[in-house]
């Protein structure tokens, strides 16, 4: 679901689809990824919120799977600005707090006033990141590592942070999980690690990934430190099922 495309086939008029009118409706657009020859369409055209782009059916198909990447994040779902980074990270990530995977697709936190719910899973915050720039005065960039902020981050990743990553394999005589940053195949692609605060959610998540597709991506929560290895550039504990998203493009 991009929110980015280019209204020519030669790439040089970029367009956001929160900037069309309905006088874009039904009209041809061109993937945003350089040399992708996907054809799309607009859908929700003229709407700021709810507009995105979509691959033609009958277009040829997205070179990478950075193409469709984006969620579809729907903003009037949600209170922006109830939205608070750090308070979410803590409890999905602190092992104190005991709630886990049983919680349903969508919950949220429900906070005084409004009516409206803040954002509060690993898989909404990541659309909205793929989406916005800046939330409730926070910056994407700040808060989401992917193939987008690749320079800023290729090098080291530290701190309360999304990771948008590939499964790559287990780490030799351990129980830890080697996985590729941006994603694979990527061209001076970086290695992460995975350590897990029990035996068993190792498991649990070992058999997920080695079922997965190698060009599925993973979006990790975690509190990323720097690494003993320089074989990675840094690395983290699951302590709960809640930090880990997969994301089906
Ligand atoms: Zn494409």
């Amino acid at each position: 679901m991009p929110y980015k495309a280019y209204r020519d086939v030669n790439k040089t008029k970029e367009i956001e689809s929160s900037k069309t009118t309905l006088a874009d409706v039904g009209k041809q657009f061109y993937c945003k990824t350089e040399n992708c020859k996907a054809l799309m369409s607009l859908v929700n055209g003229g709407d700021s919120e709810r507009a995105f782009f979509r691959r033609k059916t009958n277009s040829p198909a997205h070179i990478s799977n950075f193409c469709s990447a984006d969620g579809n994040f729907d903003p009037t779902e949600y209170e922006e600005t109830k939205f608070n980074p750090d308070d979410i990270f803590a409890k999905i990530i602190n092992p104190a707090n005991k709630t886990d995977g049983t919680i349903g697709k969508g919950t949220t936190t429900a906070t005084g006033g409004g009516g409206k719910k803040a954002i509060s899973t690993v898989h909404k915050i990541y659309c909205m990141c793929r989406k916005y720039d800046v939330y409730n005065g926070y910056l994407s960039d700040d808060i989401l590592v992917d193939e987008r902020n690749f320079t800023r981050y290729q090098h080291r990743i530290e701190g309360n942070r999304l990771v948008q990553c590939t499964p790559y394999c287990k780490v030799y005589k351990e129980l830890e999980y080697k996985m590729n940053y941006p994603s694979y195949p990527y061209t001076n692609g970086k290695l992460l690690k995975l350590k897990f605060a029990s035996k068993e959610l190792f498991w649990k998540y070992y058999h997920k990934f080695e079922d997965k597709n190698p060009n599925s991506f993973v979006v990790i929560l975690g509190n990323w430190q720097e690494c003993d290895s320089d074989e990675f550039i840094a690395e983290c504990v699951i302590n709960k099922s809640r930090q880990i998203y997969f994301l089906e493009i």
